[in-house]
């Protein structure tokens, strides 16, 4: 095998195990808040918890943005509606927060 290829391929596989490993360490951690703070229910009352979960309009960060597991992001949900119900929270915004 020619030089050249030899070490392309070398640094192919090396670029690969770098990759893999990045995802490995990528899914290791937590990725839901309220799971990392063992958290069971969102409070609608923790109203800086709720704004992290919200666009600057208001609008909710579905779970990829937000990085929650389904039942916290339910639960969030849940207490974002309800902090807004109760006028805590706005149900739109001006696009700065
Ligand atoms: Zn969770």
């Amino acid at each position: 095998m020619p030089r050249m290829e030899r070490d392309r391929d070398r640094d192919r596989d090396r670029d690969r195990d770098d990759r893999r490993k990045k995802y490995t360490k990528f899914r290791k951690d937590n990725r839901c808040r309220f799971c990392r703070d063992k958290t069971m229910y969102v409070d609608y009352k923790e109203i800086q918890t709720l704004y992290k979960l919200c666009t600057g309009q208001g609008k909710l960060y579905s779970r990829k943005r937000s990085g929650n597991c389904a039942f916290h992001q339910r639960s969030a949900t849940l207490a974002i509606k309800r902090a807004r119900y109760m006028a805590l929270i706005p149900y739109v915004g001006t696009g700065s927060l």
